[in-house]
């Protein structure tokens, strides 16, 4: 790596939180810690970063990719706190300030799925660009021009509503807001409530899978008909499956049906991708949000 400033980042994940100090180019050290209520997260996190800082010396700033919502505007006194969350203890928690009285330097913050956005769009030298994680939720972070998506809060493009699959005329979706938005039809809870099974013991012959590529597929649509991205990044555990993208693909260029002239099949496949970062995206981006 390069002989640049150092930086701190942290991933802020639901179920972990990944540490790094290094830079985009690559991490010296990284640690992974459970997340569990803020005050042993946060502790774990400051030892981490205590020892790393003794080791490899000091930083010039901290990013933090995290889960939310979160408080995004600089202008609130609020700005960098996680709002309401179902995740016991962790609302009004401000990372930012804790962690910048400590080190004294700058810290910024993200989403995570933004956090990724910004490292997917560093590893495919392109200014515009759509992450989307399917897993437990579904979440999409958006860079426009080089800049993160966010205005009165963050997208939550997620919870968009899709036109139903007929495979689940009778599922009502798993969404406690919704019911039957992208995330509740579609998320691996989803697929869960709907097939009895996880998605990774789904067979690739089922009909879930025709259903799961046409909601995805009317997400990816959507993102090209409103912010135009140059390439669609899906990534979580779901995409894990090998056959899915190339379904999507497909899909959606039936949705679009020769609308948008820049999407044709070879476009598809250039513009519709799997993650391309070595590191987790959000690690890499928490150090891109620092820089
Ligand atoms: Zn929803």
């Amino acid at each position: 790596m390069s002989n640049g400033p150092l930086f701190a980042a942290i991933e802020a994940g639901g179920t972990k939180f990944v540490c790094g100090i290094g830079s985009s180019e690559g991490s010296l050290r990284t640690v992974t810690i459970p997340t569990r209520d803020p005050e042993a997260t946060l502790s774990d996190v400051e030892a981490f970063l205590d020892e790393a800082i003794a080791a490899f010396g000091p930083i010039a700033a901290i990013g933090i990719g995290s889960f939310g919502p979160l408080e995004l505007d600089r202008t609130s006194p609020r700005y960098g706190h996680i709002l309401a969350t179902p995740k016991a203890g962790w609302q009004g928690t401000d990372m930012p300030s804790r962690l910048g009285e400590r080190y004294g330097v700058s810290v910024s913050i993200d989403t995570d799925v933004n956090a990724a956005a910004l490292a997917e769009m560093h590893a495919h030298d392109v200014d515009s660009l759509a992450y989307v994680t399917v897993g437990t939720g579904i979440g999409a972070g958006i860079v426009v021009q080089g800049n993160t998506v966010r205005g009165l809060g963050h997208p939550e493009c997620g919870h968009i509503a899709v036109r139903r699959h007929p495979v689940h005329e009778d599922f009502a979706g798993v969404c406690p807001y919704h019911g039957d938005c992208l995330e509740g039809l579609a998320s691996g809870p989803a697929l869960q409530a709907a097939w009895g099974t996880t998605a990774s013991h789904i067979p690739e012959d089922h009909p879930a899978w025709e259903a799961q590529a046409d909601y995805l597929a009317q997400l990816c649509v959507t993102l090209i008909l409103t912010v135009a991205p140059q390439r669609i990044v899906l990534g979580g555990g779901v995409m894990s499956r090998p056959f899915l993208l190339d379904m999507v693909r497909a899909a959606a260029l039936r949705f679009l049906n020769g609308y948008c002239v820049q999407w044709d099949v070879a476009k598809a496949n250039e513009a519709l991708l799997l993650p391309r970062s070595l590191e987790p995206p959000g690690l890499v981006g928490s150090y891109l949000i620092a820089s």
